[in-house]
């Protein structure tokens, strides 16, 4: 029996799946926050590149993947599907689980899917710069990569959190030739103007979204560019899952659940939304699990409603889960889980109970995440420990009911960047933060006013 379920190079889909040709209801859309009206492509040209915007809006069941895009697939696709064994003796558990490694990719991290397929439509149409924001840092390497691979220059606005907690992250932007800026910065409006009010602030990625729209709406030659949210990010991650699939049918199993973690839910919905189609089109009765951090629970305690994707309210009106968008998530170290909002179309199918949401402390994540590298010898990135967690409950729920309950996680990097983090972990001193109720209405007060 094999542990690495591999795929050869000819295996790499040549196309994107996209679940809006099959979801039983589609989000409302996104509406212009002057107007109120639903946003148009003339609304968006300013800082998107037609080809993603005709992607956003797209309703054909499969999006052909350019050539160009393939090639740099190929540099680390198709990724490993690896069959956990050790941690499955570890846990004793007659489940049995498997991950899909994206922290193969040269940026670590399933990011690099949407940032070359980003930089490649940007550069079609002459565009000679991407103004973006970036967390824990992971989107502002794999955006620098990609502007690298196809001469585009890069502007990186990063969260000062993330900027101070992990300068490696900084220095491999810079290696590919990006500016990177800590935010909130004093390069924009919106950056000075929440400095004038806390100059300690420690920034969000709601702050850094503003000032990259900023940025790019104040340029001509430069666009922006989201790491995850939109539904051309979500369609250029079904890569992943698309691969899964395959590499699952290979080893000859079926996955009762399958898990991952959500931050502006990219990752996820690309792992899970290849199999989604099977439970829309064929009735297939798999479970899938969206996993969030409690202190920062979207899913699990936001409203479903209309609200700003920044803090600064320069974006569209987006329908979706949020906690509000000056919402401002305690300084957790999973830097790529802080976001308010999420994406629409992931929204859409937990708002129809197709995904279940679930959220984790996190102490509880760096156990299982320290767990998961004993058995497996992979150190995660704190985002994707979240799912490692849950593939852990569920499969001590197998073991409890006695169940060859088939688990597939999506492992979406690895925490090679984020040692400080664990260093604090070993150290006895991470600190669990639950929302607290206050905070959340405070937040949820300010939301914009629709009808
Ligand atoms: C950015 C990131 C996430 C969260 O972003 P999504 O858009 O929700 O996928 C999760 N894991 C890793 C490793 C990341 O870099």
């Amino acid at each position: 029996m094999e542990t690495k379920i591999l795929l050869s190079e000819k295996e790499v889909p040549t196309a994107w799946y996209n679940i809006m040709a099959d979801m039983p209801n589609l989000p409302k859309p996104p509406l212009h926050p002057g107007t109120k009206k639903p946003v148009g492509p003339d609304d968006l040209s300013p800082i998107f590149p037609m080809g993603l915007i005709m992607q956003e809006v797209a309703t054909e069941r499969w999006v052909p993947i350019p050539e160009e895009v393939l090639e740099i697939y190929r540099l680390w696709r198709p990724s490993p599907l690896i069959r956990a064994r050790r941690l499955e003796k570890a846990l004793d558990t007659p489940a049995r689980i498997y991950y899909k490694y994206e922290g193969v990719s040269p940026a670590g991290s399933h990011k690099l899917n949407t940032a070359a397929a980003q930089a490649y439509y940007n550069k079609q149409e002459g565009v000679k710069r991407l103004a973006t924001e970036t967390g824990a840092g992971q989107w502002g390497s794999a955006l620098s990569m990609a502007c690298k691979f196809f001469g585009l220059e890069c502007t990186v606005y990063m969260v000062k959190v993330s900027y101070h907690q992990k300068p490696y992250r900084r220095v491999l932007m810079q290696l590919f030739g990006a500016e990177v800026l800590a935010s909130p910065s004093d390069r924009t409006q919106s950056g000075r103007s929440i400095l004038d009010v806390n100059p300690d602030s420690p920034g969000s990625l709601g702050v850094a979204i503003s000032e990259a729209v900023e940025d790019a709406a104040t340029h001509g030659d430069t666009n922006y560019s989201l790491g995850s949210v939109l539904n051309h990010v979500l369609l250029h991650q079904t890569v992943v899952g698309l691969e899964t699939k395959a590499q699952m049918e290979k080893a000859g199993d079926a996955p009762d659940v399958v898990i991952g973690c959500v931050g502006g839910g990219s990752n996820f919905a690309g792992f899970c939304f290849p199999f989604l189609h099977d439970r829309f089109v064929n009735g297939a009765k798999t479970r899938f699990v969206a996993v969030e951090p409690t202190a920062c629970p979207t899913l699990t305690r936001g409203l479903h409603t209309y609200d700003f994707g920044d803090v600064a309210g320069l974006t569209p009106l987006i329908y979706m889960y949020t906690l509000g968008r000056d919402f401002m998530p305690p300084a957790i170290h999973a830097g790529g889980l802080r976001y308010h909002g999420d994406a629409p179309l992931l929204c859409q199918v937990v708002a129809d109970g197709f995904v279940e949401a679930r959220a984790y402390g996190q102490r509880q994540i760096f156990d299982a995440a320290v767990q998961f590298a004993h058995a497996e010898a992979i150190v995660p990135a704190p985002e994707s420990a979240h799912a490692i967690k849950c593939a852990v409950d569920e499969a001590l729920a197998a073991r409890e009911a006695g169940e060859a309950r088939v688990i597939v996680f999506n492992l979406s990097g690895h925490g090679h960047f984020d040692l400080g983090a664990y260093d604090v972990y070993l150290a006895g001193q991470l600190e669990d933060y639950v929302l607290p109720e206050e905070e959340l209405h405070r937040a949820l007060a300010r939301l914009p006013k629709v009808e």
